[in-house]
């Protein structure tokens, strides 16, 4: 039979074959020539963390060879450019046609947006698909076709979608574009470095990447852990939820399966009226809501990565102190279930959700470091480092969604230790200093006896640091900045009544910024060449002109209302809005609109600090009142309001507990 096309099929985060529409669009159509190209310098302060590069090798080598017992061969490439070497690849072979499955995150759409654009400019046809999740960003809106801002109402319209998500099949063989002729080792992109080895070999005694690895820990799961979800899900122990996170991450996984298979046990004990199989069935899939849900906020808010859903988080006076974050990293804070939590983290690359809910709130509000830094350090230590989960997560804890926790929420690690760790096992695994301290004391050992202290030959302040700040001072720390943050709202809007200022500026970065309304998104008209299919873009505006033509947003009247930052998602001069009429394919993009151009990428997170041993390289802030404000979380299972005990509220608002239930 005559192949029609030749295509490249661009792999990214979707490594796996089932329930990969890309490759499914193109196995059937012609000859395909698979690749994945490495270009490190275009992710900017993304990287990823050494973790994380371990396990993308490790899938690549399991994904080379599937492709090959299929009849392809996975083509890797190490580039300066993704678009030069999408090039040779497409002159190698003679490819008339690119396909690839969406990314959301902020450097993948400028990316993918551009490199569209280049490639239709030169005539090569290009499609894109819906891979990584349930739903598009794009979908979902409000009655008022406006995003949501909250989780539950986000997800409730998700969960009454009349649009099904739908699953492709597998191919059976494909048919391989002659011609490439390069290099295909995936040794040769140096994903990990000789010095890196010896550590990362401890790595694959608990995780083995791979999209088969993929089916079966899921299989695993579903079979035999998922009808207790509900209740083990607040253990912190290793197997109490579904570890999928790292598949998931890496597209080894179908979110499409997941999601039916889940499903479809709910409906089975359903009609069983099995009551705590429903209700984790139930659980699990708001869990996977939330990844969801953190694609979408990434996409409605592309500037989400760099400050606050909450407009009032600007002024919020941030003590960008080194001492205390390098402290933080190595697990030398003086507070056992965060030590705990900081070197589990660093030893294997992976901790639970309770946990990390646990050691970001310590972060921002014990020690009143700028979120950024703490989602900087996730993301560069995480074998599940995503950077739009990190988002969502740092954000819920940070006071900067109106789902999340409340800023003036202050939970106290030790009474989260002898909730979640009652014997103090999690701490001394990790800990092996406070072995032998009691239960009684494991999680507050600066009020043990000097008696019990001796005899568990902890010596405070030697072996074991003292706590780097008392709790009742953390506390009124935080009231105090509370509070300068509100006099500094106030006084902003002040000078927006006297006409003096129309713009909020962020003093954490050096540039400017722009205020501008809630996000709104919306697709007026059809984008013309534009196919169903297509990634959006978030389309740009120049940026003077809503300077001119914005009103200063008010925070009373809607929490919601943010300002976005000109140099946010590369757009040079440009500010990202979407606004009624903002959303376009990049189809529409490519032919037609010329925006985003000259973009480069410009992030204002810290650089990479995975090394604990190195101090921090993070920049210290101008003035201690710089406001890297905005700080986020991923609390996900639990954005929902419920009573709590373990919070030690300072303030009378209502807030939210994730670990009650
Ligand atoms: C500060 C902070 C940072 C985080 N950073 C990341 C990150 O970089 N990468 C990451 O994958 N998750 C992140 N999370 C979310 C969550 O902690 C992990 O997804 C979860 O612990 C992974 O374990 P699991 O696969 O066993 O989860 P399960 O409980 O079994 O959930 C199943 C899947 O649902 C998704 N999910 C569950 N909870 C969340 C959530 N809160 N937000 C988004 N997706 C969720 C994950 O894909 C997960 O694999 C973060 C949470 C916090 C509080």
């Amino acid at each position: 039979m005559e192949k029609k096309c030749k295509s490249i099929v661009w792999f990214r985060r979707d490594l796996r074959i089932e329930d990969n529409p890309a490759l499914a669009a193109v196995a059937r159509d012609g000859t395909v020539l698979p690749v994945f190209i490495w270009c490190p310098k275009e992710e900017g302060p993304y990287h990823p963390g050494r973790v994380s590069r371990w396990w993308l090798k490790h899938s690549l080598i399991h994904l080379q060879q599937s492709l090959r017992s299929l009849g392809a061969e996975l083509l890797v490439i190490k580039a300066d450019t993704t678009l030069s070497a999408l090039l040779d690849c497409i002159n190698a072979v003679g490819a008339t046609k690119v396909v690839y499955n969406h990314l959301y995150d902020p450097i993948s759409l400028v990316r993918d947006h551009n490199i569209k654009q280049k490639l239709v400019e030169l005539g090569i046809e290009v499609q894109s698909f819906n891979g990584e999740l349930l739903f598009e960003p794009w979908e979902v809106y409000d009655d008022n076709e406006q995003a949501f801002t909250t989780f539950n109402a986000y997800w409730e319209k998700c969960m009454n979608a009349q649009k099904d998500p739908v699953s492709h099949l597998p191919p059976w063989r494909l048919a391989l574009a002659e011609g490439a002729g390069m290099n295909t080792s995936v040794e040769a992109l140096n994903l990990e470095n000789e010095s890196e080895k010896s550590s990362n070999a401890l790595l694959g005694r608990g995780w083995s990447p791979g999209w088969s690895s993929a089916d079966k820990t899921f299989t695993e799961f579903i079979e035999h852990h998922l009808l207790n979800y509900s209740k083990d899900r607040l253990n912190v122990g290793r197997n109490s939820t579904s570890l999928l996170s790292p598949y998931l991450h890496f597209g080894e996984l179908s979110v499409r399966k997941v999601f039916q298979s889940v499903r479809m046990k709910q409906l089975v004990w359903k009609n069983e009226q099995n009551t705590v199989g429903e209700e984790s069935a139930t659980f699990f899939l708001r869990a996977i809501g939330l990844r969801e849900y953190s694609r979408y906020i990434c996409f409605n808010f592309p500037f989400t990565h760099e400050r606050s859903l909450l407009s009032s988080l600007q002024y919020f006076p941030w003590d960008s102190n080194q001492a205390h974050f390098k402290a933080w990293r190595q697990g030398r804070t003086g507070y056992p279930l965060v030590d705990a939590g900081m070197r589990e983290l660093w030893a294997t690359g992976w901790i639970h959700n309770r946990i990390r809910i646990i050691v970001s709130s310590f972060f921002v509000k014990f020690l009143l470091l700028p979120w950024q830094w703490g989602m900087k350090y996730f993301w560069d230590t995480l074998l599940d480092a995503d950077i739009e989960s990190d988002i969502l997560g740092w954000q819920y804890i940070s006071g900067s969604l109106p789902d999340g926790h409340e800023l003036e929420r202050m939970d106290s690690p030790q009474v989260h230790g002898f909730k979640f760790d009652p014997e103090g096992e999690y701490v001394r695994q990790w800990l092996p200093e406070l072995a032998r301290m009691p239960a009684e004391w494991i999680h507050h050992p600066w009020d043990a006896p000097l008696s019990v202290l001796k005899s568990a030959g902890v010596d405070l302040g030697s072996n074991y640091p003292k706590p780097l700040i008392d709790m009742d001072l953390a506390r009124d720390m935080l009231t105090e900045a509370i509070s300068v943050m509100h006099g500094k709202e106030a006084a902003g809007k002040a000078a927006v009544t006297d006409g003096t200022d129309e713009v909020v500026f962020d003093n954490s970065e050096p540039h400017e910024k722009v205020a501008v309304s809630k996000a709104v998104a919306k697709e007026r008209k059809p984008c013309p060449a534009s196919s169903s299919h297509d990634q959006r873009v978030p389309s740009m505006r120049n940026a003077n002109s809503m300077i001119q033509n914005r009103k200063r947003p008010n925070p009373g009247e809607d929490g919601r209302v943010m300002k976005d930052n000109v140099n946010s998602c590369n757009i040079d001069k440009q500010v990202s809005k979407m606004g009624d009429d903002d959303l376009c394919s990049t189809a529409e993009s490519s032919s037609s609109k010329k925006v985003m151009t000259n973009s480069r990428i410009s992030f204002s997170v810290p650089q990479n600090c995975s090394s604990m041993s190195t101090g921090a390289p993070y920049p210290v802030p101008e003035s201690s009142d710089h406001n890297d404000s905005w700080h986020e979380e991923v609390g996900t299972e639990e954005m929902s309001s419920k009573n709590g005990t373990s919070n030690l509220q300072i303030s009378g608002k209502q807030i939210i507990h994730e670990d009650e239930s």
